[in-house]
């Protein structure tokens, strides 16, 4: 990892050489597959594996963080680094904060270029597939930066929220930009377009809530789902195993 990730930083902290595990059901899932129903064939298993071989070859995690203090907060809103964030019914779901912290994680663009070749050379199958690889591994780049915030906050008496992302449960995508303000990409090679597209396209920006009063697991519990092991303040057994 190239830097300690502070949970309070207002510089841009830059980790890359993070640990990635990518969850078949994961994948599956950006597939269509549901879980527990849909039963993939072990000619999908196969492609499955190959993928991951040559998406853990391709790729290349990276992440950017920084914090800003809270300057205010109402029902649906968050003042934070001079930007004012509207994301419904956040007031209740997070509580009282002290910071949030906004960041990105990408894996690159080489699962990309070689995604954009498979297709162009007809390999569709294993082009899909691939790509669903490298949109797992984003989201589990985002989980695991998440939990390293939250461990590494409670030893400060903090707590890390859940993160949330602009585009999801009605938090508006064109608020991608003030996220980019908060925690610009270009120290990890990442741009954001006019029409609030990221590039590379697997990657992902989230924004957490910092504070001893902060309420976590607002959707689910964050621990099940934790990789850090031994930790003290874990309140709740792991669901899902570490590869
Ligand atoms: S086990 Fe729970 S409390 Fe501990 S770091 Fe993970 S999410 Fe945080």
């Amino acid at each position: 990892m190239s830097a300690a990730l502070s949970v309070l930083s207002s510089a841009a902290v830059v980790l890359d050489g993070l640990p990635v595990r990518i969850d078949p059901d994961e994948v599956l899932r950006f597939q269509g597959y549901k879980k527990g129903i849909d039963v993939p064939t072990a000619d999908v298993l196969a492609l499955f594996g190959e993928a991951l071989a040559l998406g853990e070859r391709l790729m290349a995690p990276r992440v950017v963080y920084r914090a800003a203090p809270v300057s205010g907060q109402a029902p649906e809103l968050i003042e934070a680094g001079g930007e004012r964030l509207s994301i419904p019914e956040i007031g209740r779901l997070w509580g009282r904060l002290g910071h949030v912290g906004a960041g990105i994680c990408t894996v690159g663009r080489p699962i990309e270029d070689r995604v954009r070749r498979l297709f162009d050379a007809r390999e569709l199958p294993l082009a899909v597939m691939l790509d669903s690889v490298g949109s797992a591994a984003a989201e589990s780049l985002a989980e695991h930066i998440n939990d390293l915030l939250c461990q590494a906050a409670l030893a400060d008496g903090l707590r890390v929220t859940n993160r949330i992302s602009p585009g999801y449960a009605g938090w508006d995508t064109a608020e991608q930009r003030a996220l980019f303000r908060l925690c610009p990409g270009g120290p990890i090679g990442v741009t954001l377009n006019e029409a609030c597209f990221m590039t590379p396209i697997k990657t992902i920006t989230f924004l957490v809530g910092i504070g001893p009063e902060a309420r976590v697991d607002h959707y689910f519990t964050q621990c099940r789902r934790c990789w850090m092991p031994d930790c003290a303040y874990r309140r709740a057994p792991i669901a899902v195993a570490p590869r």
